[in-house]
């Protein structure tokens, strides 16, 4: 019998862990044909997550993993597709924001010969209008400056066949974008919709400024144009101050006047200064990029797992 493994990252969900199990088993226990298992991935909470979870993995077909501490979404599920040896993988939320009711439309993608069945929202009720307004632009941005093509509303649910899941979990850099990796192993996927809902219970976990982080880690993990747009502009200030230059000097051996320009001189003092400043910052991320990477430091660290043979991330490193 073919094996799925369901991957679920919880951070601070108590209020929601046990609704979570109960309506995703109403579900997997109607499908037939496939060993379905859970693992859950207790991404260092701070509240009673954990000792919730180990009451649900008292069920024979649940496991979890607990970190030492809270490592992120990205650790998460990382953690559950390195851990897991099903021929198929799902991630999912744990706040049933992914509706389960799915599963079995995405098992039939996987049969018709995709190697991954992913979704993405149709509507996102769920989000207030600015965090909508922001997301829709970093989707044109991302796509337009980048080799991956990360469609708008696709989030993490989805499910990978055993192929693309070693793909994925290959692809070892420290700091992950999901999303990204998911588009660059490629693979044949097939994309289903569905409509947004608002969590169960519990609050979200990203403020506006950690989607704005995650954002620019987005753009710079997945194209370089930032560190090309800043020498080409680089250029272009170089030369306008060149041509602006030689019609000073023109204006005053013509003229034979001084030319007055403190405001013009202050202004484009100001301009370059902040566009050399940008240009660092920009720098700045990318070398803060290599940095991350060259100290090549695990993506998550195990505290207690109910699995026999865990794999931590320096194992294989
Ligand atoms: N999550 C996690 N670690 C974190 C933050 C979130 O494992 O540091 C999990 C969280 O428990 C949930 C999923 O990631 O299962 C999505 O989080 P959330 O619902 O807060 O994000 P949103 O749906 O608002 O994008
Ligand atoms: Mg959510």
């Amino acid at each position: 019998m073919k094996k799925i493994d369901i991957v679920v990252p919880c951070y601070n969900e108590s209020e929601v862990i046990n609704l979570f199990y109960r309506e995703c088993k109403k579900v997997t226990d109607k499908i037939e044909g496939y060993n379905i298992r859970y693992l859950f991935i207790d991404d260092g909470s701070s509240d009673d997550t954990l000792s919730k979870l180990k009451g649900i993995c008292e069920n024979p077909d649940a496991d979890y993993i607990s970190f030492s501490r809270n490592f992120g979404k990205e650790a998460a599920m990382y953690s559950g597709l390195k851990n897991t040896a099903g021929d198929m993988v799902v991630l999912m939320d744990s706040d049933l924001q992914h509706p389960p009711a799915l599963l079995p439309q995405m098992i039939k993608g996987i049969e018709e010969g995709y190697d991954c069945t992913a979704t993405y929202r149709a509507t996102r009720d769920g989000d207030p209008p600015l965090r909508i307004a922001f997301t829709n632009r970093f989707y044109k941005l991302v796509n337009k400056i980048s080799d991956v093509n990360m469609p708008n509303g696709a989030g993490d649910f989805r499910m990978m066949n055993r192929k693309m899941v070693n793909a994925v979990v290959a692809m070892s850099e420290v700091q992950r974008f999901s999303k990204g990796i998911f588009s660059w192993v490629g693979f044949k996927t097939k994309w289903i919709a569905f409509q947004d809902v608002e969590r169960a219970a519990g609050r979200t976990k990203w403020s506006f400024w950690k989607l704005f982080i995650y954002a620019v880690d987005g753009i710079t993990a997945f194209s370089t144009a930032p560190l090309r747009l800043a020498s080409v502009v680089g250029a272009c200030v170089s030369f306008s101050a060149f041509i602006y230059l030689i019609y000073v000097i023109l204006k005053t051996l013509i003229c034979g006047k001084d030319f007055p320009g403190f405001a013009s001189v202050v202004t484009l003092i100001l301009f370059i200064g902040g566009f050399i400043i940008l240009t660092c910052g920009i720098l700045g991320e990318y070398i803060a990029k290599i940095y991350m990477e060259v100290k090549n430091r695990p993506v998550y660290l195990i505290g207690e797992t109910s699995l026999k043979d865990s794999k931590e991330d320096y194992e294989i490193k």
